[in-house]
């Protein structure tokens, strides 16, 4: 194609860059995890999965399998249509009623991801008032500025979690005007959590609203597994809480929850929920049977939080750079796009590890990185073996050691 070179000169510089992506082209077998198949180029090698999102293993869980099946047999594969033109099922409603219940909120909504969540609502939301300006936590989701963007509203980039430059940002803007305050309860990259109850505070101050996504807290933090927000009892305030099924609940699909004029007005006017096929049933039967599992029964979040516990401890005594900032995520930030593909091929080949590197423009470049998550079929034996290879790998490539 006549276009083509174009192309391939955009991939040469990704290339040269060291941040060409590779995918890990994997099997994740039911009852194996943490191992995984990996098709490599030289053959098929077991390797021990380290970054899934994935958390508490919900994917493999026997009753959300069995509840996948089962919604299949019954309503077949496909949902049949748009939610407006016969695509409701009776779980996509019950669903909705459980997110609603599950954040002590009026009414919610699914989408067909947690990306098409943010975009849709907050480019919806943000048009309908006018003249809004939306203050963006400068480490929000691609998602999240995607909806700014789509909104074409006025938008002010706080520091990342600064308390102060919020402040001063909200307090530079005509009192008068509408106000969207969005952030994230933990961030996926630095595993670090925002201040949920000042940014709470300010919005009040300022008369903003707030929207919070929680994607990487649901099922794993707070009653119930309601996330940061309910952890520190501070749902009430929050006008919008968005989240997925893909993460700790192991499936897939997002969701909103706020109040009922609000939540309608989404359904009926953004574009990414209206004009597309509504998630199959049988997924939306998994992520309520996982939802449910997770609310009621805490055995798999506190061998979660053993398992963050030991490989906390594991990675301080290797003195690989990893700074735990308060979530099960441990980010080890290498700093280098070519040398943490280095550090991943190398974990890869030699240790049967696999991480993959995060690049630019997942984190800024200088930032890059890998990130670590634990779950609960992760052993002792191999959070050691883990530590193991990492301090072998950080010699041989002769990377920065924490003092
Ligand atoms: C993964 C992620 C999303 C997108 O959710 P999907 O269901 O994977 O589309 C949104 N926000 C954050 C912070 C995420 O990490």
């Amino acid at each position: 194609m006549a276009y083509d070179h174009i192309f391939s000169e955009h991939l040469s510089s990704l290339k040269a860059e060291g941040r060409y992506r590779i995918f890990a082209d994997l099997e994740r077998l039911v009852g194996e995890a943490p191992y995984a198949l990996w098709h490599s180029p030289k053959g098929v090698k077991k390797v021990i999965v380290w970054c899934t999102n994935d958390y508490l293993g919900m994917s493999q869980h026997p009753a959300v399998i069995e509840a996948m099946v089962e919604a299949t047999r019954r309503y077949g594969a496909g949902s049949g249509g748009t939610r407006n033109i016969s695509g409701t099922a009776h779980s996509h409603v019950t669903l909705e009623q459980e997110v609603a219940d599950l954040h002590g909120k009026e009414k919610g909504l699914i989408f067909t991801s947690g990306y098409i969540a943010n975009e849709a609502t907050i480019s919806t939301l943000a048009q309908a008032l006018p003249d809004c300006v939306i203050l963006s936590d400068e480490k929000n989701h691609a998602s999240i500025i995607q909806g700014i963007r789509a909104s074409g509203c006025e938008r002010r980039i706080f520091r990342h979690n600064d308390l102060a430059d919020l402040r001063e940002k909200l307090s530079t803007l005509d009192p008068k005007r509408p106000k969207l305050i969005a952030f994230i309860s933990v961030y996926s990259m630095d595993g670090d959590i925002a201040p949920i109850e000042a940014i709470c505070d300010l919005a009040d101050e300022f008369n903003a609203m707030t929207y919070l996504d929680e994607v990487h807290a649901v099922g794993l933090y707070g009653p119930q597994g309601a996330g940061i927000a309910a952890q520190l009892g501070l749902q009430g305030r929050i006008n919008i809480i968005q989240a997925n099924f893909a993460k700790a609940y192991g499936v897939m699909g997002g969701y909103i929850t706020g109040s009922i004029p609000l939540v309608d007005y989404v359904r009926s006017a953004a574009s990414g929920f209206i004009f597309t096929t509504s998630l199959p049933p049988a997924v939306v039967a998994s992520a309520y049977t996982s939802m449910r599992i997770l609310r009621q029964d805490t055995a798999l979040r506190d061998q979660l939080w053993s398992r963050v516990g030991l490989l906390k401890q594991r990675l301080e005594k290797s003195r690989v750079p990893c700074q735990p900032a308060g979530s099960h995520i441990l980010p080890i930030v290498v700093g280098n796009a070519g040398r943490c593909q280095a550090v991943c091929d190398l974990l890869r080949e030699e240790h049967n590890i696999y991480v993959q590197p995060i690049n630019y423009p997942t984190v800024p470049r200088g930032q890059e990185r890998i990130r670590l998550t634990v779950t609960p079929s992760h052993t002792l034996e191999m959070i050691q073996q883990l530590g193991d290879a990492l301090e072998d790998v950080w010699h041989r490539l002769n990377l920065y050691l924490a003092a």
